[in-house]
């Protein structure tokens, strides 16, 4: 079992304190029951299981975090995903936003920067028996070519700019949910939706703080 009434209740709550800014009112019968399905419990390290289901970030080693289930639950939604969507992740972390897409989309892949860290993913994913998630270790800014293009793109870490690789791979009519910004404490939750034609209209949405996207690991503490 996932995320118990609760903490969908909280998450409901914040999705409607931010709709002015974002557009999305409520949690969607699908987003509502990936995250009642999938137990965040089983990405958090052990020291901070008992506030999984607490609408928290929370540490996962190597100075990275797990985000807040608001954040995950209001970037899925934002990707409006379906059934056969092929989603790009950029920065894996413990797994667990890479688990929600599992159950909406055909097909994750997710790049991630640190090897540890992309290995607790692989082990938490595979003791779920998630199978349509596709891990590689490296740099998330250059994408994912091999599988491109893809109906949407989420990256969890904040850059400055968007790299101009994850455009590319995005397909025409899909969407990129990304924050962007200078430094931590001035992000923006940004949506790229790509036309038809492949022109880009990007939306800023929601002031936000995610760890920074990074060109090499960072040095071990
Ligand atoms: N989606 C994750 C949240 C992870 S936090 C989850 O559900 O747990 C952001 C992650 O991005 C960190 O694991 C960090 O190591 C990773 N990261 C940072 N820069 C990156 C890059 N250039 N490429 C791939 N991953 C990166």
């Amino acid at each position: 079992m996932g995320a118990p009434e609760s903490l969908l209740a909280a998450i409901d709550a914040e999705l409607a304190r931010c709709a002015p800014f974002t557009g999305i009112k409520a949690l969607s019968a699908p987003v509502r029951a990936a995250l009642a399905a999938v137990p965040r419990e089983a990405f958090v390290p052990a020291a901070e299981r008992k506030r999984a289901y607490v609408d928290r970030a929370l540490p996962i080693g190597h100075r990275q975090t797990i985000s807040q289930p608001f954040m995950v639950a209001l970037m899925t939604e934002l990707l409006e995903l379906g059934p056969a969507d092929r989603v790009l992740e950029v920065g894996t972390g413990s797994g667990y936003q890479a688990a929600i897409l599992a159950r909406l989309a055909g097909q994750v892949f997710s790049v991630e920067l640190i090897p540890e860290l992309a290995r607790g993913a692989r082990a938490a994913l595979d003791a779920l028996g998630i199978a349509n998630v596709a891990i590689r270790v490296g740099d998330g800014a250059e994408g994912w070519l091999d599988h491109a293009p893809y109906d949407a793109v989420i990256v969890t870490a904040g850059a400055p700019a968007l790299p101009v690789a994850l455009t590319r791979q995005l397909a025409p009519g899909g969407r990129l949910v990304a924050p962007l910004g200078r430094a931590h404490d001035h992000q923006t939750l940004t949506l790229v939706a790509k036309s038809a034609d492949g022109s880009l209209i990007e939306t800023a949405l929601l002031p936000v703080a995610f760890v920074p996207l990074r060109s090499h690991p960072p040095p071990k503490t």
